[in-house]
């Protein structure tokens, strides 16, 4: 607390990379909070670079990555997961400052991976991923509440300083999350499962849908809504997140493929019994993650 009983600005100069859906909202809850002083930002559209700056998200719009970088205590990078890399590159010379650099992403293995080998210093890099959004993107769809009570995953790696730990657990509880430290393997091999494979799934099923032409009409009711609102999710963001996370993926996606040629089958030969298993399945399966949820 300061000599008139201020509290003093915890990061007095931030940067944030991507200027869309979660960095917005990143920065406007850091703003609310008054967790940072100034916030420059820096995005690779235009627009979306402008559009932040009038929404009052950042103060400052640079010209790139390393300039938004340079000076700032804290760094956010907030974009689709494989541009990490050109980002980190881009910034890595202009670190000087930085106290803290994290991410948002949703993959954590790749992106410590980069941070390893592009940073001059890994040891201030801590990895978070909120698990809070929305099929929306941009800065328009920014939030300032989008974290309250929501958790936040921080992933360190072994070469992660304490400080730079500290720092991003504290700049989370700031933006209003709660925070739980994994490691970033098991974060993405869980993820694979209880958010990458339900968009696959979203995804796949709207594709299929909106191919068969004439046979739908405007008979639409909850089913269809609950079950295909994520795949209006952005394109780029979930390619890049597909990507990332492969191996895991892939077994969560073989998963997905016998119980729907269960499903299948068992419809093709009439099998009533077969059919309600898999519901019953279905409603454990479901329960029991819920219920692991509560408990944390
Ligand atoms: P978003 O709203 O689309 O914002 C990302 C922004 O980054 C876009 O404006 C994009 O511009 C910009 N960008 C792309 N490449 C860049 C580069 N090389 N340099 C600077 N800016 C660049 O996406 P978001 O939903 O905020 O997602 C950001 C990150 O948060 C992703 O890693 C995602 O996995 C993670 N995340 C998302 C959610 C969610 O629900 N949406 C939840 C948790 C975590 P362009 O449009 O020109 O590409």
């Amino acid at each position: 607390v300061t000599s008139d009983g201020a509290r003093p600005v915890r990061f007095a100069r931030a940067a944030l990379i991507g200027c869309g859906l979660i960095g917005g909202s990143l920065a406007a809850a850091l703003r609310q909070a008054g967790a940072v002083g100034r916030m420059t930002g820096f995005d690779a559209d235009w627009a979306r670079l402008e559009r932040a700056q009038k929404l009052g998200l950042i103060d400052a719009a640079a010209g790139d990555a390393a300039a938004a970088a340079s000076e700032a205590d804290l760094v956010i990078v907030a974009v689709p997961v494989r541009a990490s890399n050109d980002v980190l590159s881009a910034i890595a010379p202009a670190l000087e400052r930085a106290e803290l650099i994290t991410d948002v992403g949703s993959t954590k293995l790749d992106v410590l991976d980069i941070a390893e080998r592009t940073l001059p210093d890994p040891s201030r890099f801590c990895g978070g991923h909120p698990i809070a959004g929305t099929e929306r993107s941009g800065p328009d769809a920014a939030d300032a509440n989008l974290f309250r009570d929501r958790l936040c995953i921080v992933t360190p790696t072994a070469r992660t300083s304490p400080a730079a730990l500290a720092a991003c657990e504290e700049m989370w509880r700031s933006a209003g999350a709660r925070t739980e430290r994994m490691e970033a393997a098991e974060h993405d091999r869980e993820l694979a499962w209880v958010s990458h494979l339900p968009h696959a799934a979203a995804f796949a099923l709207a594709a299929a849908i909106g191919a068969v032409g004439d046979e739908v009409g405007g008979l639409w009711g909850g089913g269809f809504n609950d079950t295909t609102r994520i795949a209006a999710s952005d394109p780029t963001m979930w390619r890049d997140i597909f990507l990332a996370n492969r191996a895991p993926l892939l077994r969560a996606l073989e998963g997905l493929k016998s119980e729907l040629a269960a499903l299948h089958t068992a419809v093709e030969l009439g099998d009533a019994p077969a059919i309600e298993a898999l519901i019953g399945r279905a409603h454990a399966g479901r329960r029991r993650v819920l219920e692991m949820r509560r408990r944390k």
